[in-house]
């Protein structure tokens, strides 16, 4: 049994008032839910004040992009121990913005992904198809080629798979269930040639303008185990209904 998972990406919103106030709204609303992993992410600056207030609380911290190295010169960059540190559990790696406006490679990803392992950070690994490649039935294929390079070498403990299709980030146009459990469960296929039994343990998120009114639909599909949530995670509000629905 896959215990449901929802996940806040804040993308670059938020000042650190703005997410304690968040929090101080949010954990609250969602106290009493125990059936359903529930993690935000913050930008960098807002972790540790984060990490404070929602300490002792079921709302637990993913960072947004880590970088693979411990320490050097590498200006600008943020260490997965510096994350550990500041009291995340979680990162995001692989976003499609991450891939499309700073340039990550499979190659990239997967160094990222062996570093915040090494450091027991649990990483939710982001995949998805444009649309380009959707109308030109690439999808698979481009799903593919992330998974087998951005998971090559990566044991199955401590990861979480998101399917992200770039073409419902943020333009409200959502998967249909019926294409959500489509590419999850051939996502979960693709798991399995990697990790054999354990791709049933793990879990495999939809994120594409997730919002109180579809969650439920989308959560029915059995190959859906969560969502990954952007603009609807930014008001507690709207963000506590998701988790609420997000267990059915
Ligand atoms: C995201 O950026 O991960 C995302 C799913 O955004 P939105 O929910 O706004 O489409």
């Amino acid at each position: 049994m896959r215990k449901p998972f929802i996940a806040a990406n804040w993308k670059l919103n938020k000042t650190v008032p703005e997410t304690l106030a968040f929090l101080d709204g949010f954990i609250p609303l969602v106290k009493n839910v125990n059936d359903v992993d529930i993690v935000v992410a913050p930008p960098f600056t807002s972790l540790y004040a984060a990490s404070s207030t929602a300490k002792g609380s079921n709302v637990k911290l993913a960072a947004q992009d880590v970088f693979y190295e411990d320490k050097g010169a590498y200006t600008g960059e943020v260490s997965p121990a510096m994350l550990a540190d500041v009291g995340c559990e979680y990162v995001i790696i692989g976003h499609s913005e991450r891939r499309q406006y700073f340039q990550e490679t499979d190659e990239t990803l997967n160094k990222k992904i062996k570093a915040s392992r090494a450091h027991n950070l649990k990483v939710i690994f982001c995949i998805g198809e444009s649309l380009d490649e959707r109308e030109a039935g690439h999808t698979f294929d481009v799903l593919k080629r992330e998974i087998t390079e951005g998971l090559k070498d990566i044991p199955s403990e401590g990861l979480i798979v998101a399917y992200e299709p770039i073409w419902a980030i943020g333009t409200g146009r959502t998967a249909t269930p019926e294409q959500a459990q489509e590419t999850h469960k051939f996502i979960r296929g693709l798991l399995a040639t990697l990790y054999g039994g354990a791709s049933e343990e793990l879990r495999i998120l939809y994120g594409g303008s997730m919002t109180p009114d579809n969650v439920a639909t989308l959560m029915a599909c059995p190959d859906v185990d969560g969502g990954l949530v952007g603009g609807a995670s930014l008001k507690a509000e709207s963000f506590a209904v998701i988790v609420k629905l997000g267990k059915t």
